[in-house]
């Protein structure tokens, strides 16, 4: 499937994003990453210049520009600073649920704050006991009156004690496997619940990631998402969506590893020339370049299907591929920069090494790729291509 090219309209937006990623943000990376603060500054910068509104329709309060204008802005801020990328990616992972099962009230009650950016989001699905296996969790939700109880805790959750709004999934029947779950949208000053810690981790330092606990904590019966019992399919119709644009935060970093690789290349000189003309270190480049590019193609054609009206699924296979590819890629391309930078890439002046620990979690958060092999694999087996085959042997 060939990818349509942006529209003029589309193009200004990108073009004002890289504009602020390069302006604004790559002076503040480094400093995010030593600090490991949350970046509020950069929130500011996204709330001034209606960034967040590339998530929401306009009815909303959004831009309403389409899911393959929302996956290059998450690209262009990676490319400088994954930690800022993943702050527009996570307003998307944690609003879906309200965007995808939320009926009119909820989402008229909250959209409006998170498309302004005034509100952050998460989404809380993994437990300690349950992170691949996230049908195995333990939390559990009782109805009590107009409310829901909720008991448990949730880890490693992305935006623990910034957000202002929780999509998170509880047991409401504790026997029902998979169609025992439910999700809720919870406000972050409900009594009873709380985030009791901030891990310290490899990269994307200035993202917080924390434990979130629930006791007795009440949440209203009209936060609870669709049915009682739909919260497994609401999880995974948000992940086939916010997959991509963990693979936008992959691509970015592997483009902008492959950049400052290629500038230093062009300058570094050993043996009485530029490194880039020694032609082991040139084969590298090109590599390099040539994954960028091909992740991308993956990366646009899952952002068209969306915008084409596509559901189902060709939209889960395309997904976890573009997930799955854009994030070894990441791993891969930014590994290949600090080798080019030889010993300048391992060391904390050179942003090589930043990019490379932040590439690390992109191929485990929203689903690792083994389970996204898991996924595509699933699929292909659905598939019946018997007819390709139709005298062939
Ligand atoms: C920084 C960070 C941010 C995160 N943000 C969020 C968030 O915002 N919200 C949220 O809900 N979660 C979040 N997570 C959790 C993340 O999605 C999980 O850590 C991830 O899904 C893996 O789960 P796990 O850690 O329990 O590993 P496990 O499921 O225990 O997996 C361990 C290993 O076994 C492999 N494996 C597991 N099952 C299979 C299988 N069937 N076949 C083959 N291999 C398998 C895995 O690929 C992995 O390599 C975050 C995690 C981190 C570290």
């Amino acid at each position: 499937m060939a990818v349509a090219p942006l529209t003029d309209e589309q193009r200004e937006i990108r073009d004002l994003v890289r504009t602020l990623a390069r302006e604004r943000i790559a002076p503040r990376a480094a400093e995010i990453d030593e600090s490991h603060e949350f970046p509020w500054d950069i929130v500011e910068l996204y709330r001034e210049h209606g960034l967040f509104g590339l998530f929401f329709d306009e009815e909303y309060g959004g831009l309403g520009t389409g899911t393959l204008l929302a996956l290059t802005a998450i690209e262009e801020v990676s490319k400088v600073c994954a930690t800022s990328g993943l702050i527009l990616a996570v307003q998307e992972l944690g609003s879906l649920g309200l965007k995808l099962a939320g009926n009119d009230e909820q989402k008229e009650r909250y959209l409006p704050r998170l498309a302004s950016g005034e509100w952050l989001c998460a989404y809380a699905l993994t437990e300690s006991g349950s992170g691949s296996d996230s049908a195995a969790m333990r939390t559990t939700a009782r109805r009590d009156g107009d409310d829901y109880v909720l008991d448990g805790s949730k880890r490693f959750i992305t935006n623990a004690e910034v957000a202002n709004l929780y999509t998170v999934f509880a047991k409401t029947d504790p026997q029902g496997g998979h169609s025992g779950i439910s999700a809720f949208v919870v406000e972050s000053d409900t009594p009873g619940f709380q985030v009791a810690r901030l891990e310290p981790k490899m990269g994307i330092s200035g993202s917080t990631t924390g434990e979130l606990v629930f006791e007795d904590a009440r949440v209203p019966a009209a936060n609870l998402l669709g049915q009682e019992g739909d919260g497994f399919k609401i999880a995974m119709r948000i992940l086939d969506r916010s997959r991509p644009g963990i693979a936008a935060q992959g691509l970015g970093l592997a483009q902008g590893a492959t950049d400052y690789a290629l500038e230093y290349a062009k300058t570094r000189e050993t043996m009485g020339k530029p490194i880039a003309q020694h032609q082991l270190i040139a084969a590298k480049l090109a590599d390099m370049e040539t994954a960028c590019e091909a992740a991308r193609g993956l990366l646009y054609k899952f952002g068209q299907l969306v915008d084409d009206g596509v559901d189902g699924p060709e939209l889960t296979k395309a997904s976890a591929q573009a997930k799955l590819f854009c994030t070894d890629t990441a791993m891969w391309v930014t590994t290949e920069a600090v080798q080019i930078l030889g010993g300048y890439g391992y060391i904390r002046e050179y942003p090589v090494e930043r990019m490379m620990r932040d590439a690390k979690i992109t191929q485990i958060y929203e689903g690792t790729n083994e389970i996204q092999r898991l996924v595509i694999a699933r699929e292909m087996l659905k598939e019946n291509r018997a007819f390709l085959l139709a005298g062939v042997g």
